[in-house]
């Protein structure tokens, strides 16, 4: 069977970190087997976890500009999962055509759209090549609908402004719209 991308996305607290840990620990691999990432932007809690709102956390490795995957990944490396997958860069989609293309299995999780509700990043262009996705929701903090958008609850025009619950809610379409 070919390799696979999976992609976990939604909006935030539509629980995708903790879907992409839980992707990780069923397939009981080896440590030598598996590689996580997490871009050097997120700098969330702990520099070397991916970490979920409610606490769960995994080791991983941080990938910024000056990483070459190519001296991480070893004949055993059987699965390479990376959090905030919005926010890792375009040479980054190369690497991951080339070792789907090698066998090597992918999964990720991402904001699939920003806070002012456009497409985020390198999102669109995974969700091209993903195998399989899995859209996420949350519950709109407003009516309780699914929701699919993170509300920036401050004035800050910053694009990249990681936190939590202090700065975002997650909002139906509606409710994004119109409150
Ligand atoms: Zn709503």
């Amino acid at each position: 069977m070919a390799a696979q991308l999976t992609l976990y996305y939604g909006c935030m607290f539509s629980g995708k970190t903790t879907a992409l840990i839980q992707h990780i620990s069923a397939l009981n691999l080896k440590s030598n087997e598996l590689i996580v990432l997490k871009p050097a932007s997120d700098n969330r809690v702990s520099s070397s976890h991916i970490t979920t709102h409610d606490g769960k956390k995994h080791a991983c490795l941080i990938h910024d500009a000056n990483m070459d995957l190519n001296e991480v990944i070893t004949p055993y490396t059987k699965l390479i999962a990376f959090d905030e997958a919005q926010f890792f860069d375009k040479t980054f989609l190369f690497d991951v055509k080339k070792y789907l293309l090698k066998g090597i299995d992918f999964v990720a999780s991402g904001l699939d759209k920003d806070y002012l509700g456009r497409p985020f990043g390198l999102m669109p262009m995974l969700k091209t090549i993903a195998t399989n996705q899995h859209h996420l929701k949350a519950k709109c903090e407003h009516c309780g609908s699914d929701a699919e958008f993170s509300y920036r609850k401050l004035d800050n025009k910053v694009l990249m402004l990681v936190g939590g619950k202090e700065y975002y809610e997650p909002r139906c379409q509606e409710c994004f719209n119109n409150i």
